[in-house]
């Protein structure tokens, strides 16, 4: 690290080290406004000043391109991300002694997280939220996964993009032509929206129940309610069967592999423009 750079560029080339695709900072303070109290980062950590964010991607250009569309839930997820929050979470630790922790992502309990790391991706300047299932999209890369650490440590916050990722000039001009955009052609059924006379998202409802019945197929709830249906099952014959069958096997090894919250659906991210030219090799 060269005497000039900032603390801010040194800690974002040591998640980049780590494999994040993009590393933004926010400040605490930033997440008063739009979360209540037991969802902050000084409920995390008392003190803290600031939050740290990393983006990591997801399916590798060529899981994208895999004819077997299933093949994405099982090889596009590699936490990148956290490990790059560990590596700078040390950093800080180590190098400038102050307190840092990994900002919890998944819930401790019920279904909500203690923090939202689509809000801290916001306030870092990362990325804003699509039509596509309110995804935050990078406005370079599109998809990125997205972890946290909050710290003690004084750090001076990013801005906003600009301007917002989504819509892609394509899809307003699409949805100028015929009415809807790419994800909102896609998923009728869990997305709709439209967009303002200034080209920017005026109206955007996601049904994110509906969306869980094939994002989320799989996981700690497929796993509750594949059990259930077991205990109550009296024939042994189709008792075995379930144990054996699939819905029970990739609950397994959803749970197995802490896939919770990895999607068993991509398609309104397949047909997203933000970030494809990163999807495209030579
Ligand atoms: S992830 Fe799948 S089900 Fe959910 S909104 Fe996107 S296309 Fe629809
Ligand atoms: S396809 Fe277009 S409208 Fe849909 S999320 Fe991507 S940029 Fe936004």
């Amino acid at each position: 690290m060269s005497e000039t750079a900032t603390r801010e560029d040194e800690i974002k080339a040591v998640g980049r080290r780590a494999g994040a695709r993009v590393v933004g900072i926010a400040a605490a303070s930033a997440f008063d406004a739009f979360v209540p109290e037991g969802h902050r980062p000084t409920d995390m950590l008392p003190g803290a000043r600031t939050v740290v964010v990393a983006g990591g991607d997801g399916p590798t250009a060529g899981a994208w391109r895999c004819p077997d569309n299933r093949v994405m839930e099982i090889t596009g997820y590699d936490l990148r991300e956290n490990v790059a929050v560990h590596a700078m979470a040390d950093h800080i630790e180590r190098a400038w002694s102050h307190y840092a922790v990994q900002a919890p992502s998944l819930p401790v309990h019920g279904h909500a997280p203690p923090m939202s790391m689509m809000l801290a991706a916001e306030l870092a300047g990362l990325g804003t939220r699509s039509f596509a299932a309110h995804i935050i999209l990078n406005p370079e890369y599109g998809l990125l996964y997205y972890a946290a650490l909050v710290t003690t440590l004084p750090l001076l916050p990013d801005r906003p993009p600009e301007e917002p990722a989504c819509p892609h000039p394509g899809c307003v001009a699409m949805y100028k032509r015929i009415g809807t955009t790419p994800c909102l052609r896609v998923c009728p059924g869990c997305l709709s929206g439209s967009i303002g006379a200034d080209n920017r998202i005026a109206e955007s409802t996601y049904n994110r129940e509906r969306c869980h019945t094939r994002a989320q197929t799989y996981g700690i709830g497929s796993l509750q309610k594949a059990l259930a249906t077991m205990i109550d099952e009296d024939d042994p014959a189709r008792r075995r069967q379930m144990v054996n069958g699939d819905f029970f096997t990739k609950s397994l090894q959803a749970v197995g592999f802490y896939r919770d919250s990895i999607a068993q659906c991509f398609e309104c991210m397949r047909v997203c423009p933000v970030g494809r030219k990163h999807r495209k090799l030579a």
